[in-house]
Parts: C-alpha cells; sequence; structure tokens
C-alpha cells in the first residue's frame, strides 16, 4: 500500500488551512480600516480590498517583493497584520479601488462634489 495517494489529501487540508487563514487575515485587515468602502459605503466584504491611500501600491508591491516577483512574494493581509496594520491605507471596493487605479478618480468623488456643491 502506498502512501502516495494520502499525500493529495494532506496537501488539500494544508491549502484549505492556509486560505482560511488568509481569509481570516482578510477580514482583520479589512475590519481594522473601517470594515466598509470610504469612497461609497459598500460593506459586502467580498468587494472589498485594502488600498494605497497615497497611490503608492506599485512602489509598496516592490517593496513587498523584495524586487522580485511582485506582492504575490508576500500578501499585503500578512504584510498588515506583521507591521500592526499602519496608517496609510484604506478599505476600498474591487469597484472604486479599478476606477481609482485607471482612471485616476472614483466617480463616486465627483457625484458627492456635485452633490455637495449644489445649492440646498
Ligand atoms: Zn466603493
Ligand atoms: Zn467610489
Amino acid at each position: 500500500m502506498s502512501d502516495k495517494s494520502r499525500y493529495p489529501v494532506l496537501a488539500k487540508s494544508i491549502a484549505e488551512r492556509g486560505r482560511d487563514y488568509r481569509r481570516h487575515l482578510r477580514m482583520e485587515a479589512l475590519l481594522t480600516y473601517g470594515g466598509k468602502c470610504t469612497c461609497c459605503g459598500e460593506w459586502r466584504y467580498e468587494f472589498l480590498t485594502i488600498d494605497h491611500i497615497n497611490n503608492d501600491g506599485a512602489e509598496h508591491r516592490r517593496k513587498l517583493a523584495n524586487g522580485r516577483d511582485r506582492w504575490k512574494a508576500k500578501n499585503i493581509y500578512v504584510w498588515l497584520k506583521e507591521n500592526d496594520y499602519p496608517e496609510g491605507f484604506q478599505v476600498l471596493c474591487t469597484n472604486c479601488n479599478c476606477a481609482k487605479a485607471w482612471h485616476g478618480y472614483c466617480p463616486h468623488t465627483e457625484e458627492s462634489q456635485l452633490s455637495q456643491s449644489q445649492p440646498q
């Protein structure tokens, strides 16, 4: 009887444990940074992500990766926990995050500025 058949099960359980831990870290980070999108108030955690307030994500990723394989080298949520959830980050939903990344702003911001500037 070979042991080989047990390895996939073991590997799977390790992967799942890792995934659970990362999910836990992600939730912890999201809650620490406010638990909802800073821009639009989206609170469903599936949509939420951590954003670099100063748009220095690329630079930070380089640091995390130690000049190597982008920030996959180190999970952002692991890094945040290790660094005691430093300032300079905020929670954004993927919509707002992508809008900011692709266009440099989120349309929500313009909309809220417009509605604020309208006379009551
Ligand atoms: Zn949002
Ligand atoms: Zn937005």
